[in-house]
């Protein structure tokens, strides 16, 4: 069985949820890459600040890993402060690994349809694939720029993206979840339950620090 391949996912995780922990296992299941790693931004580029401290973000996806040896955190983009650009991660990401390594960059399709506001969006595919997986309630309606973008570099099979590098895209459906961290944040905020959309240990430790209230 073929494991090569590092998969990232970036994101908020204001605060990280049963969507992002269920999308990565699933495509660690399906694919087999070596390793996944979660990487929470210091400053997320367009969106408000979070009301929660980075520290206490990075805290809640480190609680999330519950022993499968395959997922991890990675808190470069925290320990780098100011705005987090992928690009920079991504560079980073590759000097580490070396230029052959396949490096997967997993998103949910909403954040994959906002690609063309990211700082260097075009470069991005240099440095990694983009394995782009569904959401509830988020359509693959491509603007112009993003399909042109997509019918230069999407692959043909999933396994393109473990045979090289960079420059692939694939579209993957896994079971759908309409779990978001707004919702958890608008649901702490009217004091309403919010256990069993996240792990027990990340709902404790929101209740312990009266985060989004
Ligand atoms: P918010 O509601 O604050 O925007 P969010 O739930 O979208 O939070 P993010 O931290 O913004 O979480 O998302 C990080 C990544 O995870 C993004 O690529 C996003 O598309 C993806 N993602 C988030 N929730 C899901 C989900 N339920 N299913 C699939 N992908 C998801
Ligand atoms: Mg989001």
């Amino acid at each position: 069985m073929k494991t090569a391949g590092l998969a990232i996912m970036g994101g908020t995780f204001d605060p990280v949820h049963n969507g992002h922990l269920r999308t990565a296992v699933e495509i660690l299941d399906r694919y087999h890459y070596s390793a996944l790693k979660l990487i929470p931004c210091f400053q997320p580029v367009h969106k408000d600040r979070p009301s929660v401290m980075p520290q206490q973000r990075l805290d809640m996806v480190k609680l999330a890993m519950s022993g499968d040896a395959r997922l991890s955190v990675d808190s470069r983009e925290i320990d780098r402060e100011g705005p987090s650009y992928s690009i920079d991660t991504l560079r980073d990401l590759r000097v580490e690994m070396g230029p052959n390594e396949p490096l997967i960059m997993v998103l949910g399709m909403d954040s994959f349809l906002s690609l063309p506001t990211w700082h260097d969006w075009q470069k991005i595919i240099q440095y990694a694939h983009f394995l782009v997986v569904s959401r509830p309630g988020w359509e693959p309606d491509l603007i112009s720029e993003l399909s042109g973008f997509c019918e230069n570099y999407r692959a043909a099979s999933p396994h393109e993206l473990q045979c090289a590098p960079s420059g692939r895209i694939w579209f993957e459906t896994l079971t759908p979840l309409g779990i978001s961290s707004s919702m958890i944040r608008g649901l702490a905020r009217k004091n309403e339950s919010i256990a069993y959309l996240l792990p027990e240990p990340v709902q404790n430790y929101i209740e312990q620090h009266q985060l989004y209230r």
